[in-house]
Parts: structure tokens; sequence; C-alpha cells
């Protein structure tokens, strides 16, 4: 099929654009009231970044500039929260899922040098620091054990919200021999502020909320709740010197943030108005409109007529050199500057002819930062 387009990109007002179509910055700093704000973004690095993570990196250093441009006093910086307990292989034991972590299998730095590339790169382009918080340190604050503790108290209720699937609590423990985890949280056990996990090789062993939460890991709806609630807590706090909302994509905006979000902190007693800002960034679509997937890519070899540049950072950099980084950021940075164009997706083919400007060598008159070509 060969699908005809005009070539004209429009931007029809409505809902979000229509409310923030001249400013997003400056309505989101109102809601600061100290001089250190973090952005906070995260990411599994299970792969080299995908086209999609780029996008979401690229927007919180845009917001973390124009916000200092706007209030030159504060001092803005990014947050990248890795997510290292994401499953790096998944094996089935008598009928239940185990999973070993990104953490635990070691393969976490198989990626890992292009995520800090991509921080340190958008770090020289923009002026805005950065730092990079793992599972363990997050789990560490003294937040997560009254989150989780309300959690675990609330079970019967928030299970079959935050899982409908299984209908059980997706807070897990590794095994402390072996690293293996149960995925699913079939056999695992709550008992008061004591987590008792079952590894199939080493029996049941006990982890108390209160003294080892560093150890916790969270299916992605748990870690979403218990992340929320302890921003939200972080911003309330007086002792903390900084103040924290978050970036991601718009996948998670809408009925997920709602029904797996909101309510559940609500059922928990925390107030949701304290919860923190999320700002969401556009999909980038294929052409049916279906998020683009670079499981798909790599497994079905799928997206055959796209180039590989639109995939992921590898190829991207293979193609483009690390600057390939400057045409996503001028694209974000326009977002940020008239955020009419925030509150919508992106077909990949926006993305493409983008590329193709650049690779022409042409200057685009509404950017920022002019393009030299050696
Ligand atoms: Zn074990």
């Amino acid at each position: 099929m060969i699908i005809e387009c005009d070539d004209k990109v429009y931007n029809p007002l409505g809902g979000g654009s229509y409310v923030f179509e001249k400013d997003i910055a400056n309505f989101l700093l109102k809601k600061f009231n100290k001089d250190n704000i973090v952005i906070s973004i995260g990411a599994q690095p299970n792969s080299s970044p995908h086209f999609g993570t780029l996008i979401v990196f690229s927007t919180a250093f845009s917001l973390a500039k124009k916000m200092e441009d706007l209030q030159p006093t504060k001092n803005i910086s990014v947050l990248f929260e890795v997510v290292d307990t994401a499953p790096s292989e998944t094996i089935e034991i008598d009928g239940v899922k185990y999973q070993r972590s990104l953490k635990n299998t070691g393969r976490i730095n198989n990626n890992f040098g292009d995520y800090t590339e991509i921080l340190e790169y958008f770090k020289e382009l923009t002026g805005v620091n950065y730092n990079i918080r793992f599972q363990s340190e997050f789990n560490k604050q003294k937040y997560i054990y009254p989150i989780v503790s309300e959690i675990i108290k609330q079970k019967d209720i928030l299970a079959p919200i935050l899982d409908p699937k299984y209908e059980k609590l997706r807070i897990r423990v590794a095994c402390p021999k072996c690293g293996l985890a149960d995925k699913n949280g079939i056999k695992t056990k709550f008992d008061g502020d004591n987590i008792i996990s079952y590894c199939p090789e080493h029996g049941e062993f006990i982890t108390n909320i209160k003294y080892e939460s560093d150890k916790l890991e969270y299916n992605t709806p748990v870690r979403n709740l218990v992340r929320g609630v302890a921003y939200g807590m972080h911003n309330e706090d007086e002792d903390q010197d900084y103040q924290i909302m978050r970036i991601t994509g718009s996948d998670y905006a809408g009925f997920y943030q709602e029904e797996l979000l909101y309510k559940p902190a609500s059922i928990i007693k925390f107030p949701i108005e304290k919860l923190p800002a999320i700002l969401y960034t556009p999909l980038v679509l294929d052409w049916s409109g279906a998020k683009l997937s670079k499981s798909l890519y790599v497994k079905e070899g799928a997206y055959s007529d796209l180039p590989s540049y639109l995939i992921n950072y590898k190829y991207m950099k293979n193609n483009f050199g690390i600057e390939g980084l400057d045409i996503i950021n001028n694209i974000t940075n326009e977002w940020i500057e008239k955020p009419y164009l925030l509150f919508r997706n992106y077909s990949i083919y926006y993305f493409k002819k983008e590329f193709e400007e650049y690779e022409k060598g042409n200057i685009y008159k509404h950017k920022t930062r002019v393009y030299k070509k050696d």
C-alpha cells in the first residue's frame, strides 16, 4: 500500500494543546517553591535506547533549559531513574515464572554506556546537569517503608486493580543466593512488615520492608504508584532541598494513570493533589498509529520500510554520529517553546523527514540551533 500525503504538518488545537497552547514551562514552575528542581526520567536499559526513549530524555533537557532561561535563579537538573530490576531472563519452574533482573545477570552493562553517552551529550548541549539513581537507592528512601506498608495493608483492594490478570501484589525480592525472583508474585506471601519469598532452589527467605526496603522490586504499575507517592512525599518534605517532577511517554497518560495511580494513591490515603506533576511526551507512531516497537523490529523484522536509524540509538549514531541527537533536541526544544506541539503524537515519518532535511544540509528557519555539516 502506498500512502499519499500532502507533506504538510497541521496542529489543530484541542484538549491540552488548547489550554497550554503557548506555555507549559511557567505553568510547571509555579508548582515548585524550592530553588532546586529535578526532572525525573526512567528506562529499563535492556538494549540500546529506542527512539521513544531518546524523545523522553531530550524533552527533559529541553524543559529544564527552558525553565532555567525563565527563572535563572533556579537550578534545574535531570534525574535518570534506572530500572535495573527489570527482567533480563525468565524461566518457568513448576508452572511459576521466575526472573533474573538486569542487575543480577550483569546484562545492564551491555548497553548502559549508550545511556550515559546520551546524558553527557545533552548536558553539553543544554548546560543542564544530570544524576543517575538505581532502584536500590530509590528504595532506600525513608518514604518507601510507609508507602509499601500501606500498599500491603490494602492489598486485597489494590492487587486486582494493579494486576487485573493475576490479582497478585507484584512486589518481589530476588533470592539473595541465586537472584531468582517470583515474577508474578505467585508464591510470595505478605505478613505484616515481612515479605516471605520462595526460591525453587533455596527455599523460603524473609525480607523486612522497614529495614531492607532497598531489596524491593516492583512490576511497572506498582513501581509507578510507589514512585508517584514517594515523589509527592519528597516534595512536601521540609528537609529536602529539591522538588521533583516526572516526564514519561504518553502511553502512560489518561486511563492508565487515573486507574493505576490516582485512585490507588487515594486508596492508600495519600492526598492526590500532592502527587508530582507528570508531563507526557508525544508517542512515535508507525503508519497505522501504533507505538513503534523496538522488540517487534528485533524479533520479527517489523518496519522493513523504515531506515534503521529511526529504531534505536546505536543505528542512529552509526548513520548520523552522536550529532543526530541535535536533530531530536531541536524538535523537543520546539515542543517546549510551542507546547501545542506537545499535546499530540507524531508518526515516524515526521521524524524521518526532519532527518532527511538534516542530511540535505538544510537549515530550518524555526530551529534554535543551526546545523553545520562538515
Ligand atoms: Zn535461590
